[in-house]
């Protein structure tokens, strides 16, 4: 499975490469065929932005439930919380969307 590059048209880049492509505001990566800068396009931004806010959410409440004799326990749960919305969204840019240019170009 492989994902279109929106220069050439050919399927180079794999989903590990698109994850790592960046987003919409990175510098993007490379297209081996070529050698254009691609990035995920808004829909990595928005996942992106639902995901932060539901990380955030889940954090909030579990800090106004914990008590002080639980702190470790949820500071644990939090570092768990950040990681796995960090792993969500890296899931979702290897999965979905598309490759698009970069905003920002090569000068
Ligand atoms: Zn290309």
């Amino acid at each position: 499975m492989k994902y279109i590059c929106p220069h050439c048209g050919e399927k180079t880049f794999s989903p590990l490469q698109k994850a790592l492509a960046g987003s919409y505001r990175s510098m993007g990566k490379p297209c081996p065929n070529c050698g254009k800068r691609c990035c995920n396009g808004m829909a990595s931004i928005y996942f992106d932005s639902i995901i932060s806010v539901l990380a955030f959410v889940l954090i909030m409440i579990l800090y106004m439930n914990s008590d002080s004799s639980n702190k470790i326990q949820s500071t644990v749960i939090m570092a768990v919380i950040i990681a796995v919305s960090l792993l969500l969204s890296f899931l979702f840019r290897m999965f979905f969307g598309k490759l698009v240019e970069p905003i920002r170009r090569m000068q």
